[in-house]
């Protein structure tokens, strides 16, 4: 491993770079990797996503034969829908174009990395969907034990696109709030790494995001970035990769970060409207964004601190505020779940109530695929001509 270190993002208790546990025991908050000696290091323009930033990563090694290609995914300019809603710079972030149709992909493959320097011959998760698929994908491809720890009753359709990829499957009691601290303990016990949630790597893959958002647009950030927000890894991941970029000189200002929830389930925008430090959990979440309903997200807290300091804000959207995006997104011939959609449902919202003005530069970031729920295309109607042309 290269000179780094963990961090705990609260009280800024120093971890080494080996921990597993992703967790500070003092605070119970996520711990974050720090570079102390960041430079700017040179950016490959081709190979996997660990290889080109490589300098940006602390391992000293890298293992061949794990990737899938992930990352370097399209950034498109907006035309129709910027139009539409009258804002000049409307940028799509496509993740939907990862090997598994999600974001997830780069932080499994940097969970991946830091697992097999570590010498861990396991790897594990708990989710029902993006990350689930994404850590059995990856595990397959590297030829690991994967353990994808599941609830009692979750229904077959949701557990079939994990299983194609022949990981053990282990069903557990209790919520998935529940079985992620469960997992901390199954994982010391039997040796497992779990790359869940807001793990410090996933973390890292999350900031390559920032990282190409930058290349894309000629080193020249969007004045916001709008994340959809569930654990809170992600947005604190592509905020962490604009803040390394600044810090080494390869841009000369920091967009603001904008959170997306569901007003089904949004504790952290809740606790950001009320001014407060931490959040709440949510109790009956629902929505049809059901990548991001997690009730009590385990970087909530971080991201209510990273937000006051980065200025930005949070926004929430009803379902059919989500549907409707949903559907305006394809008008770009974008296809994004439910969750990918909240970004462009809370720009139109920002935009409305004057936050957002014309002149802004905004980058909405799509997170998953849409025909990974395909479920919610009940919710748009459509005619199929009985005449011919
Ligand atoms: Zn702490």
């Amino acid at each position: 491993m290269k000179m780094a270190h963990l961090i705990c993002t609260k009280c800024e208790k120093e971890f080494p770079i080996d921990r597993v546990h992703p967790r500070c025991p003092g605070c119970n908050e996520p711990l974050e990797v720090v570079y102390p000696r960041l430079k700017k290091g040179k950016i490959r323009s081709r190979g996997t996503l660990i290889e080109r930033y490589h300098a940006f990563f602390p391992f000293s090694s890298i293992h061949e034969g794990i990737s899938l290609g992930e990352g370097n995914t399209p950034l498109l300019q907006s035309s129709v829908v910027a139009s539409e809603l009258g804002v000049n710079k409307l940028f799509f972030k496509n993740e939907t174009q990862n090997p598994t149709w999600s974001f997830k992909d780069r932080g499994t493959v940097a969970g991946l990395e830091h697992a097999l320097s570590l010498g861990f011959k396991k790897i594990g998760t708990v989710s029902t969907g993006n990350m689930a698929v994404s850590v059995a994908a990856y595990g397959a491809r590297a030829k690991v034990d994967t353990y994808v720890l599941v609830s009692a009753g979750l229904p077959e359709e949701k557990i079939g696109p994990i299983a194609i990829y022949h990981p053990r499957l282990i069903m557990v009691g209790g919520d998935y709030g529940e079985l992620y601290f469960k997992s901390l303990e199954i994982g010391e016990r039997f040796g497992i790494y779990f790359i869940s949630s807001d793990v410090p790597f996933r973390v890292e893959g999350s900031k390559t995001i920032a990282f190409e958002i930058c290349e894309q647009m000629s080193f020249e950030p969007p004045d916001y970035a709008v994340v959809p927000v569930s654990a809170g890894g992600n947005v604190r991941g592509i905020l962490k990769g604009f803040e390394e970029f600044y810090r080494v000189g390869l841009i000369d200002r920091i967009p603001k970060m904008v959170v997306g929830q569901a007003s089904g389930c949004s504790p952290v925008t809740n606790a950001f409207e009320k001014g407060s430090e931490s959040i709440e959990r949510v109790v009956d979440p629902h929505t049809v964004a059901h990548a991001i309903e997690n009730p009590f997200p385990p970087s909530g807290n971080q991201v209510l601190r990273k937000l006051k300091e980065n200025g930005g804000t949070a926004v929430k959207a009803s379902d059919e505020e989500i549907l409707e995006a949903q559907a305006l997104m394809a008008k770009e011939g974008i296809f994004g779940q439910p969750a990918a959609a909240v970004p462009l449902a809370a720009v139109k919202k920002l935009l409305a109530d004057g936050y957002l003005k014309q002149t802004d530069s905004v980058v909405c970031i799509v997170t998953g695929g849409g025909l990974k729920y395909t479920a919610a295309l009940t919710h748009h109607p459509f005619k199929v001509e009985k005449t011919g042309l």
